[in-house]
C-alpha cells in the first residue's frame, strides 16, 4: 500500500514522503516553485545511508532546477525527486511503478525525467503507472538529455576559455573530469576532439582505464581530483564537491562541470573568487538536458535542431555572467541567481499553454 505523507518546508511549495513497504519504495518528491509552470526535475536513485539526507539533496535539487528552467524560459517550474536505494541491486520494475503511483498525486504538477541512477528505460517503466514523464527514448519524445547537457558544458567551457585566455579553443587546455558517467563520458569525447588535454576520474575504475586508453588521457584515483593541477576542473559526478575545505586546495583556473548543486553552500562562490577560480555556474552551464527535454511541450512537437540551437545560448548567456560578475565585483554564482530571480518575479518565460499529456 503506498502512502503519501505531507510535509512542510518554507519556500516550498509541496513536499511529500512516499512509502510502499510492499515494493520497497522510500522516495521524497519537492516542489520548489510552479510560477513559471509546472515542475519538472530528474528522479535521482540512491543509496542514501539516512532518509534526512535524502530529504536534503531533493530539496536543494529541486529550488536549483526552479531556477535552471527559469533562466532558460522553457515555461517550467522546479521539482525533483530521490528514491533510496542502490541503482544497481534494488531499481526493481515493482518499485518504480509505486513510484510514478505516488508521481499521480501531483497531477501534472511535477514532470518525472532521468538523473543519476535512472535510465530513459527506467522512464518506459514509470510511464506505465503515471503520464507525466518526459525524456522518453519513443519518436514523439526527446530521449537521454545526456548529449544536450554535454553539448552545453563544452559550449560552457568554450566561454570560460573566451574569459581566461581570449580564445574560446580549448585545445592544449588541460582538463580534469569527474564522473564519466551519461554526461561526463560524451563531454571527454567532444575535448578530445577538439585537442584538449584530459585527466579522467570514476569510481569505476575499469571504465575510466578504458577511456583514457582511448583518449590518450591520463588517469587519476578520485580521492586525488581535488589536488589535480589543471586549467579546468570539471566535476560531472555528485554535488558539494565545492566548500570550505576543498576550495583552499584547489589548483584550477576555471571551474565548469556538470553536476548539479556543485556548491556546498552561497558562500562558496565568493571563496572561489577570492582564490581568482572563475566559475560556471551549475545550473547554467548544465541547462542543456533540460532545454532539450522540455522542448518537447513545444506547440508543434519535438525537434533536435531547435534544441541544439537554444544549448548554443549557453555560450551567451555565461558570458554575460562572467562580465556582469567581473563589473559589479560579484561572484558568479549571485549573478545567476539574479538573473533567475529577476526572469521569476516578473514572469519572464512563463507557460501560455497549458502541457498535455
Ligand atoms: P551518471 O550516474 O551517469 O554518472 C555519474 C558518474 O560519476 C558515474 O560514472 C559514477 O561512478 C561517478 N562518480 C560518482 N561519485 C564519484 C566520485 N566521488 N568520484 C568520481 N566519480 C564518481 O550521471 P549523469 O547523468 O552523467 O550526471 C552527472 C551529473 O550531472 C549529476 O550531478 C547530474 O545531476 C548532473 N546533470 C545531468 C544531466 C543529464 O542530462 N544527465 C543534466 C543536468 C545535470
Amino acid at each position: 500500500m503506498l502512502e503519501i505523507r505531507e510535509l512542510s518546508f518554507p519556500g516550498f511549495e509541496r513536499v511529500v514522503e512516499a512509502i510502499d513497504q510492499t515494493t520497497g519504495l522510500h522516495a521524497f518528491i519537492a516542489i520548489h516553485n510552479t510560477v513559471l509552470g509546472p515542475a519538472m526535475g530528474g528522479t535521482r536513485v540512491y543509496p542514501y545511508r539516512k532518509p534526512e539526507e535524502a530529504l536534503e539533496d531533493v530539496l536543494r535539487l529541486a529550488k536549483g532546477m526552479t531556477y535552471k528552467s527559469a533562466v532558460v524560459e522553457n515555461g517550467l517550474g522546479g521539482g525533483k525527486s530521490v528514491i533510496i536505494a542502490n541503482p544497481k541491486t534494488q531499481k526493481t520494475e515493482k518499485l518504480l511503478l509505486s513510484f510514478g503511483e505516488a508521481v499521480n498525486a501531483f497531477n501534472g504538477s511535477y514532470i518525472v525525467a532521468e538523473d543519476v541512477g535512472t535510465s530513459t528505460e527506467d522512464m518506459i517503466v514509470i510511464r506505465k503507472s503515471t503520464p507525466y514523464v518526459a525524456a522518453l527514448p519513443t519518436e514523439k519524445s526527446s530521449g537521454d538529455p545526456s548529449r544536450f547537457t554535454a553539448w552545453g558544458v563544452y559550449r560552457g567551457m568554450q566561454a570560460v576559455a573566451m574569459k581566461l585566455w581570449n580564445n574560446p579553443s580549448l585545445r592544449g587546455k588541460l582538463i580534469a573530469v569527474q564522473g564519466i558517467g551519461h554526461v561526463g563520458s560524451r563531454l571527454t569525447n567532444l575535448l578530445f576532439w577538439d585537442g584538449a588535454e584530459l585527466i579522467l576520474t570514476d569510481l569505476d575504475k575499469d571504465k575510466v582505464h578504458d577511456l583514457a586508453l582511448k583518449d590518450g588521457a591520463k588517469e587519476i584515483h578520485p580521492d586525488k581530483y581535488i589536488d589535480v593541477e589543471c586549467d579546468i576542473l570539471a566535476p560531472c559526478a555528485l554535488g558539494g564537491i565545492l566548500n570550505k575545505d576543498s576550495i583552499p586546495r584547489l589548483r584550477c583556473k576555471a571551474v565548469a562541470g556538470a553536476a548539479n548543486n556543485q556548491l556546498l553552500t552561497e558562500e562558496d562562490g565568493q571563496r572561489l573568487m577570492d582564490r581568482g577560480i572563475l566559475y560556471a555556474p551549475d545550473y547554467i552551464i548544465n541547462s542543456g538536458g533540460i532545454i532539450n527535454a522540455s522542448a518537447e511541450f513545444e506547440l508543434g512537437g519535438y525537434n533536435p535542431k531547435k534544441s541544439r540551437d537554444k544549448v548554443n545560448k549557453i555560450y551567451d548567456t555565461l558570458m554575460e555572467v562572467f562580465e556582469k560578475s567581473k563589473k559589479e565585483g560579484k561572484p558568479t554564482n549571485l549573478i545567476a541567481d539574479e538573473l533567475a530571480e529577476y526572469k521569476l518575479k516578473h514572469g519572464i518565460g512563463k507557460r501560455k499553454t497549458p502541457i498535455r499529456f
